[in-house]
């Protein structure tokens, strides 16, 4: 049985994720969050409800122990199936002008992104080279490539992971394996509802805030046979704010 993983699917852009991978390629979806079990539920109960099928995996993908650990402990209890996608996506933004980012906000900005994807790619690559297969998607941000002013920690953390998915595509296209980036801009979920969507959508050539399920969209596109010869590419989806 072919699965993918999704970190941080309990909310916004992972559960469409969760969601579109479930109804477009049929996968079994394993549903990492790091606290919130209920909607993480919610997440497993709306996959059902589609006729899909869920599990969930808590961890903090800052904890390279935690994730090592909970992911062997799934491959060893489940022999007959394979990671076939994984899409790093568990993010969290502190934003502050640079002289006052703490240490604490840089480093937890830093290690959700960046060294998460270390950490969850670490714990699954080994097994899609042996396969041959595999997806690996990383959800990078608009921060990462254009650079924003009151976020140089998530900027950072966005840029890195641009460069590891530049870098580790070329490692591993040979052995049918693809890495890619999506960078969106403004996105309605949890992590925008403080901004004010009337003013800043102005910046926006489209004029409003992209949905989770357009990014899905593109997500799910990337995962499928279709995007096979697709790899160290970073796709930007923000109605048009950056090219
Ligand atoms: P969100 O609504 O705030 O959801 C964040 C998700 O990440 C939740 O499922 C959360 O789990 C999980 N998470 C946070 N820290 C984690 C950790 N240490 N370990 C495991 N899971 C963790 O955010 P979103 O808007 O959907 O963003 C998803 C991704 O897209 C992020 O990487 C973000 O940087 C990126 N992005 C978002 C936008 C935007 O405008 N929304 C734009 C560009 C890029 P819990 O529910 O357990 O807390």
């Amino acid at each position: 049985m072919k699965c993918a993983l999704i970190t941080g699917a309990s909310r916004g852009i992972g559960r469409a994720v969760a969601i579109q991978l479930s109804n477009d390629m049929n996968l079994h979806i394993i549903i990492n969050y790091s606290s919130n079990e209920t909607a993480a539920l919610e997440t497993q109960k709306m996959i059902q409800e589609n006729g899909g099928t869920a599990e969930l995996l808590p961890f903090d993908v800052k904890n390279s122990e935690q994730v090592s650990s909970s992911i062997a402990e799934w491959f060893t209890n489940n022999p007959d199936k394979k990671i076939e996608v994984l899409v790093n996506n568990a993010g969290i933004t502190r934003d502050n002008l640079f002289p006052w980012v703490t240490e604490k906000d840089w480093d937890d900005v830093l290690n959700t992104s960046l060294k998460g994807m270390y950490n969850c790619t670490q714990a699954v690559i080994q097994k899609m080279l042996r396969n041959r297969s595999g997806r690996i998607i990383n959800i990078a941000s608009l921060s990462g490539l254009k650079g924003v002013p009151g976020q140089t920690n998530y900027s950072a953390a966005k840029g890195g992971m641009i460069a590891a998915t530049k870098a580790l595509s070329q490692e591993v296209a040979k052995r049918n394996i693809t890495v890619n980036a999506v960078a969106p801009g403004f996105i309605i979920s949890d992590m925008t509802n403080e901004l004010d969507e009337s003013e800043l959508k102005k910046m926006v050539p489209a004029n409003r805030f992209g949905k989770v399920e357009e990014v899905a969209h593109l997500v799910s596109f990337l995962a499928s046979e279709k995007a096979g010869y697709i790899t160290g590419e970073v796709v930007n989806i923000n109605g048009g704010i950056y090219s």
